[in-house]
């Protein structure tokens, strides 16, 4: 076996584990689970290639807020290998302050970005490397792919061979049902694209992992089971909330300045990179606790500003000038939510409401970073910082990375899994993706999903 060709033909008591979802995350845990000899069986609404009815008709959503109508529903691509379809491919790990609201530290996902980096063929100096910058900053590139792995090809063995992954494409989860004690999921439905359902019984040592997405594991957890009235681990109503981006203010500020302040080089087997300064750990408590990656991207000077033409000339020769785009962490909100909205898709399951609002407590951290950058360079003698006050007050974009919505803690009332990823209160019930994230960082999501996955998978095997 290795792709099921229809729900008739599934043996679910089979497989050890069952995971919903076939992106970078549920791929990758299949992938280290399979290796330690573990079966799985990978659940997936879309086919093996796009389809724009299924994109359509499986993530419509009313949206509110900012980010933008079609935001989050094109950027949650329903097809074997997930979004991965059309990702980008930047990554970069999370900093130790990350993971201050976390229960989870630094060193305990390390040993994970290293297998991340293996799983996306990259080198893993992209986990360790950076460097000092101006006092208060330092330089962390984030590793930039041309050609990001699609986990869709990848993984086509999964589609093609026999061994301990097999595949159901065409096949959506729609319920979760919770036994009598709510302790552990007892059953699931399934919905085939012909309009075939099945009901499929858990049975006793057999573990559910969701990796649907960060709106897909909301999804499921917030639509309670025929019967019952609260989604599976939504009993303290915190499923859906915390929803966070990265807001994107492109061309928000410039640096320009003495030649000294150009970001060193990385190492070479680092690979492609965008140049990122952040603040360290002093400059991060000072300015709100919020990571903001400001990306330098060096330009000509603007021959009509006539400061960066006094500045040139002053600095005779030993000038450089950068825009500066920032990439930022949001503050983690109960009221940027996912909710149910009235409308279902062809599984039955409830479409979503978005509210998303990136506001004060976002853009002032960011106005504070530059303007310490800026007293920085000034006091050193070194340049100016400029900071574009319209573009900063404007609706951001994003990167197409959805957080938060089943967020991680120790305490079941404000949050939805464990540190093992585990739902609250569940026996055999784990998510995985970006949805666990209790704060966003700066950094893209992927890397951190993937080692997450991986951690979760050894979690599952007992070897972590
Ligand atoms: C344009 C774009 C650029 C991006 N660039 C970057 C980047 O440079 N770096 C980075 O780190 N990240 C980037 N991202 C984000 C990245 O794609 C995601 O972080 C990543 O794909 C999330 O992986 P995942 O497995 O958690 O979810 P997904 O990849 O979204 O996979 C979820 C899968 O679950 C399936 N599913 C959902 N619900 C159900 C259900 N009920 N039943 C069965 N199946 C279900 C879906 O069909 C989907 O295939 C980008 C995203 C976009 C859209």
């Amino acid at each position: 076996m290795a792709q099921i060709s229809s729900l008739s033909a599934l043996d679910a008591s089979k497989y050890d584990i069952l995971i919903v979802g076939s992106g970078p995350a549920g791929c990758s845990l299949a992938d280290r689970l399979s290796a330690k000899g573990v079966s799985c069986l990978i659940i997936e609404t879309g086919l093996a290639e796009y389809n724009q009815d299924i994109q359509t008709a499986y993530t419509a959503m009313d949206t509110r807020g900012h980010f933008g109508d079609q935001h989050w529903a094109q950027h949650w691509i329903r097809a074997f290998g997930g979004t991965s379809m059309v990702w980008g491919g930047w990554c970069a790990p999370l900093d130790e302050q990350d993971f201050e609201a976390w229960p989870i530290t630094l060193s305990d996902l390390r040993p994970y970005y290293d297998v991340a980096a293996d799983i996306l063929k990259l080198d893993r100096v992209i986990n360790s490397y950076e460097a000092a910058y101006l006092p208060g900053f330092r330089f962390k590139p984030f590793r930039t792919v041309y050609g990001a792995m699609r986990f869709g090809e990848e993984y086509q063995s999964y589609l093609t061979q026999t061994g301990p992954v097999d595949v159901l494409l065409g096949v959506t989860v729609s319920d979760l049902q919770p036994n009598e004690g709510r302790d552990r999921v007892s059953g699931l439905s399934l919905h085939q694209s012909d309009g075939t359902r099945r009901e499929i019984t858990l049975r006793e040592g057999q573990r559910l992992v969701l990796a649907a997405g960060g709106m897909g594991n909301a999804q499921l957890l917030l639509n309670p089971a025929p019967g019952t009235e609260t989604g599976v681990g939504n009993e303290t109503d915190q499923v859906g909330r915390y929803l966070m981006e990265h807001p994107h203010y492109i061309n928000t500020a410039a640096l320009v300045g003495r030649r000294r302040l150009m970001p060193p080089e990385p190492p070479a087997n680092f690979g492609d990179y965008v140049p990122n300064i952040l603040a360290d750990r002093a400059m991060h408590a000072k300015t709100g606790k919020l990571s903001v990656a400001m990306e330098l991207v060096e330009r000509e000077i603007n021959p009509v500003d006539r400061v960066e033409r006094y500045l040139s000339d002053k600095y005779d020769g030993d000038f450089v000038t950068y825009n500066i785009n920032i990439r930022s962490e949001m503050p983690a909100s109960a009221d940027n939510r996912v909710t149910l909205a009235p409308s279902r898709d062809p599984a039955g399951l409830p479409l979503l409401k978005t509210m998303c609002m990136a506001g004060s407590d976002t853009v002032r951290p960011i106005f504070d970073i530059l303007e310490e950058l800026g007293k920085t360079v000034l006091t050193r003698n070194e340049g100016r910082v400029f900071i574009h006050n319209d573009t900063l007050v404007s609706n951001p974009s994003g990167g197409g990375h959805t957080m938060g919505t089943t967020a991680m803690g120790d305490d079941a009332r404000i949050s939805v899994v464990n540190r093992d990823c585990r739902v609250h209160r569940y026996s055999n019930l784990y998510v995985a993706g970006s949805s666990v994230f209790t704060t966003g960082g700066s950094a893209n999501p992927t890397l951190t999903i993937i080692a997450l996955a991986t951690r979760l998978a050894d979690h599952l095997t007992g070897a972590a």
